[in-house]
């Protein structure tokens, strides 16, 4: 964990937050400043700086990330599809470095992103 990070505070609970799935390994909640009708964060519960910060031991909450996500993209009824965002370092657009996955649905996705 690391003490000042926004998101181990989240998935500590020392932030509340509404919860919209919970496991042992991963907490997803609303992002603040939402980018769509449905805009999420999935963070692992353990302090992973970034995408660019993975390595084999990383694998199976790598994995784990991604098929909670089509979980939830299910429960939320994104049927229609979405996007799953990971933005990684200062080219990458990342504010928060606790790695995150953003699920974005409720409208149609423009490409290229910016
Ligand atoms: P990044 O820019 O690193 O890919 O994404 C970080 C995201 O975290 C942003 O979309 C931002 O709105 C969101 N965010 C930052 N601080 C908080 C917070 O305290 N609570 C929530 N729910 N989202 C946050
Ligand atoms: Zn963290």
């Amino acid at each position: 964990m690391a003490t000042d990070c926004i998101f181990c505070k989240i998935a500590k609970g020392e932030i509340p937050v509404t919860k919209v799935f919970e496991d042992d390994y991963c907490l997803c909640f609303p992002d603040i400043d939402p980018q769509a009708p449905t805009h999420l964060l999935l963070v692992p519960k353990h302090h992973l700086m970034s995408h660019a910060h993975a390595t084999v031991e990383h694998r199976q909450i790598l994995g784990h990330l991604l098929e909670v996500a089509a979980e939830i993209a299910r429960m939320e009824e994104l049927s229609k599809g979405y996007r799953i965002v990971i933005n990684t370092g200062p080219d990458g657009g990342q504010s928060v470095d606790h790695l995150h996955l953003h699920i974005l649905g409720g409208r149609p996705m423009t490409w290229p992103p910016g």
